[in-house]
């Protein structure tokens, strides 16, 4: 069972996560936390290790840019410090999603890596973020503008980047500490979810105002997720309809796809997934089925792949299908053997 809390804001959401991130740094003893966003107007390629708890002060989960995909610098990380129980790692939902991918694919071991995820409001396309910044002068008017349409769970979704039009969850669920600000009226509370009861130690001693979450306040969060992922969810299928003629109508398919590619590999390169081993290779340079439905089967959603992809490949859309096909296949396969048995 979920263990919800509900955080006072004082009109001041950003300040009050990072005093919450603060008091977890104390109680949880952190060395260092990687975070996926900073507050700095650059495009700047993220994400960024934090070695003090001053450094939260311009830490800014909802500038609406994302450069990479934290998850993909998690192992390294790991492998690096050796004591993940020292470490906190702030996550988008689809960073956590490539996180919990790469521990069921590669076997990744993160006992006690303090993750800590946030409700996301979305990111522009690259060029597109760098206009609205400018247009509004500062990246803090950019995420206060992002913040003023949380209870509505974002702002004019049909501007963001693909990836997050289609995003199959936008809200945090799943790390230790889960922070949610969607469908809130943030200025007064905001939302903390620990799944674990002992987490919510994180918070002892601390000048927050934080009790019980009155159960309406979840349920409102909880309505305009559900809300969300349903849009995007449409979105997902009018696109795909839009594509037929491109999409791949089976793995063996999608595999060949990847032959026009030769040895280009830009998409793994930034796939947290392809983080500890890139899909195998035929002596011949053709990749083998089972890498690539692995690949497929844990797709984030993130849309890193496709930001660098000079073919313009919409890879994400094509796994989601491809996942949608296997899964059909597999309920399919299921029914087929359970009547042989009857
Ligand atoms: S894909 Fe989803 S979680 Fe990731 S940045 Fe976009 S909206 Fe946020
Ligand atoms: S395949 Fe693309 S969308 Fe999927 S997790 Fe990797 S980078 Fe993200
Ligand atoms: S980035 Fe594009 S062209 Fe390169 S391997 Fe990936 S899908 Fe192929």
């Amino acid at each position: 069972m979920s263990h919800w809390l509900m955080v006072e804001t004082h009109a001041d959401p950003l300040g009050t996560i990072r005093q919450i991130l603060k008091t977890i740094w104390r109680n949880g003893q952190l060395e260092c936390i990687l975070t996926p966003t900073n507050g700095s107007a650059e495009l700047k390629q993220a994400p960024y290790l934090l070695y003090s708890p001053d450094e939260l002060e311009d830490f800014n989960p909802f500038k609406p840019l994302m450069t990479s995909n934290t998850a993909r610098f998690v192992p390294a990380l790991l492998h690096e410090q050796q004591k993940p129980s020292n470490i906190g790692a702030i996550l988008r939902p689809c960073e956590l999603r490539a996180l919990k991918g790469l521990e069921r694919n590669n076997g990744l071991r993160t006992n006690g890596l303090l993750t800590i995820c946030f409700d996301c409001l979305g990111t522009y396309p690259n060029e597109d973020y760098i206009w609205r910044t400018k247009r509004k002068g500062s990246v803090e008017q950019l995420t206060q503008e992002a913040l003023q349409f949380a209870k509505h769970g974002g702002i004019v979704p049909y501007r963001f980047r693909s990836a997050c039009q289609v995003c199959e969850s936008p809200a945090s669920e799943g790390a230790k500490v889960n922070i949610g600000v969607i469908g809130l009226p943030i200025r007064q509370s905001i939302l903390l979810m620990f799944p674990e009861r002992q987490d919510i130690n994180l918070l002892a001693n601390s000048n927050l105002r934080i009790r019980e979450a009155d159960s309406k306040l979840i349920e409102q969060h909880q309505i305009t997720v559900a809300k969300i992922n349903e849009r995007n969810q449409r979105v997902s299928e009018r696109i795909r309809q839009g594509m037929a003629d491109v999409l791949p109508l089976s793995i063996e398919q999608l595999v060949d796809s990847f032959i026009e590619c030769g040895d280009c590999q830009k998409c793994m390169q930034v796939c947290p997934l392809c983080a500890i081993e890139l899909p195998m290779r035929s002596d011949s340079g053709q990749y083998l089925i089972e890498g690539i439905v692995r690949w497929a089967e844990s797709c984030a959603g993130c849309g890193m792949c496709e930001q660098v992809c000079p073919r313009h490949k919409p890879l994400s859309i094509f796994f989601a299908y491809i996942r949608d096909q296997l899964k059909q296949e597999s309920i399919a396969s299921d029914k087929s053997s359970k009547s042989t048995l009857l």
